[in-house]
């Protein structure tokens, strides 16, 4: 039953893209992801692509007709990577499909080896005595699964967040996760690291899930595992970023403006087609949709923020640039393509009619209305916490995002153009009622 279903899966994937190839979509919102990922593809924070995507930005902002449009420089703490291998030496030698982590620190060239110690969660590595892992290599299992609301990122996404740095600290040599994802094909997931002030950077890597099955599998038979690995990126300071802004402005400038968030760059081994063109085109075509309705009351302005992937560089880069201008509510879009079926909001209590409004607009597209609260994104949030603002999160269905994310297979043919049309439509919809509030907006 398993197998028939997953060929199903596979098969209506086909049918999906091939479609998709066959008859495409002439939307703003698909000739923005389909030429970005095209003409531009990986866009790592700091790295010349991601400065060719803000060159590339800039033109079709433009040419799209918005105005003022900008690019903001600034510069952060990058990454780059190099050569990654791993391969299980004992007690079976077996070749390991891994990718480093962003942040991760180098191995000599030739790499190092040392004992595999195996950790179920990230929880037992916490639990470990002090200088337990001095001279080792630990790894750490999790047991992520995929659902709608992609809530499992938070709490299993620790492995990769701060399980290096736990490691570290309690005098592992280097570290290797299984990959934050939910898919069972053999790519490793990138994605970003931090080590904890004063805690020594090591060498950091996740191991595809078929991986890291094989791996659980040779701990429980309780023989000691060896490992030799070689990761040589490394951090790079000061290298260049920055934030590609367009507006579409409002009849009364003196109104605070609507903030729409999105990010350009993307972790460099697929094209970053679902994290996060989409995003980025989605809002873009929901502001002209908007336009093409008479000029809003507000100003819309659009954020394309850089470096999210490495530590939310653009949204703080942001808040801090534009810290005097009044903004009054926020969204994001950057979870992917898949359809919306979830609104919630962070709005003051005197708002309260207006979210019945966009709850109503939004009923139509199959969205239903969440009773949590709204809470943004990483490239809003600065700006939403540093004045309070009012907040509409469109939620989108995560059930697949990841199984993609971060990895090579984050490409345009992993979008289904009607779902991507779909959350246009829900955003335009919410945009022709907030954009057109006169009234003041509030957050909590
Ligand atoms: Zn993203």
């Amino acid at each position: 039953m398993n197998t028939a279903f997953l060929r199903a899966a596979a098969l209506s994937a086909l049918v999906l893209s091939t479609a998709a190839r066959a008859d495409e979509p002439q939307t703003t919102a698909w000739r923005i992801l389909a030429d970005l990922t095209t003409e531009i593809g990986p866009r790592l924070p700091g790295s010349p692509r991601e400065a060719a995507a803000r060159d590339w930005a800039v033109a079709r902002l433009s040419a799209l007709g918005l105005a003022n449009v900008r690019s903001e420089a600034f510069p952060i703490q990058g990454w780059v990577r190099g050569e990654e291998t791993a391969r299980l030496t004992a007690p079976y030698p077996q070749a390991l499909h891994i990718t480093a982590l962003g942040n991760s620190a180098p191995t000599p060239a030739g790499g190092i080896s040392g004992e595999l110690v195996y950790f179920p969660s990230f929880q037992a590595l916490q639990a470990a005595p002090d200088g337990a892992l001095k001279g080792k290599i630990a790894f750490i299992d999790h047991a992520m699964r995929a659902n709608q609301d992609g809530s499992g990122y938070g709490p299993y996404g620790q492995a990769r967040r701060q399980g290096p740095s736990v490691a570290a600290a309690k005098g592992a040599v280097a570290v290797v996760i299984r990959s934050i994802g939910t898919d069972h094909v053999r790519n490793p997931h990138t994605g970003v690291t931090n080590f904890a002030k004063g805690a020594a950077a090591i060498p950091a890597g996740a191991v595809s899930n078929p991986d890291a099955d094989l791996i659980a599998r040779v701990a429980r038979s309780g023989k000691p595992m060896q490992l030799a690995l070689t990761l040589t990126g490394k951090p790079q300071a000061n290298l260049p970023s920055g934030n590609v802004i367009a507006e579409v402005p409002g009849r009364d400038p003196s109104l605070p403006a609507i903030l729409l968030g999105c990010h350009l760059d993307s972790w460099d081994l697929g094209t970053g087609a679902i994290d996060d063109a989409s995003g980025c085109a989605i809002i873009t075509d929901a502001a002209l949709r908007l336009r093409a309705q008479g000029q809003p009351l507000r100003t819309v302005r659009l954020l394309w923020a850089g470096s999210e992937e490495l530590g939310g560089f653009g949204g703080q880069a942001y808040a801090a640039a534009h810290a005097d201008q009044p903004h009054a509510l926020a969204m994001e879009s950057d979870f992917g393509a898949d359809r919306v079926w979830r609104v919630r909001f962070r709005l003051a209590e005197a708002n309260r009619p207006l979210a019945d409004r966009v709850a109503a607009a939004l009923a139509p597209l199959g969205i239903v209305r969440g009773n949590t609260v709204a809470n943004g994104g990483t490239d809003v949030e600065p700006m939403i916490e540093r004045q309070k603002l009012a907040v509409i999160d469109l939620d989108q269905d995560g059930t697949r995002y990841f199984d993609l994310h971060h990895t090579p297979d984050d490409t345009l043919d992993k979008v289904d153009p009607v779902q991507l049309e779909q959350n246009v439509q829900a955003w335009t919809a919410v945009l022709g009622i907030v954009a057109n509030e006169p009234g003041p907006l509030g957050g909590l």
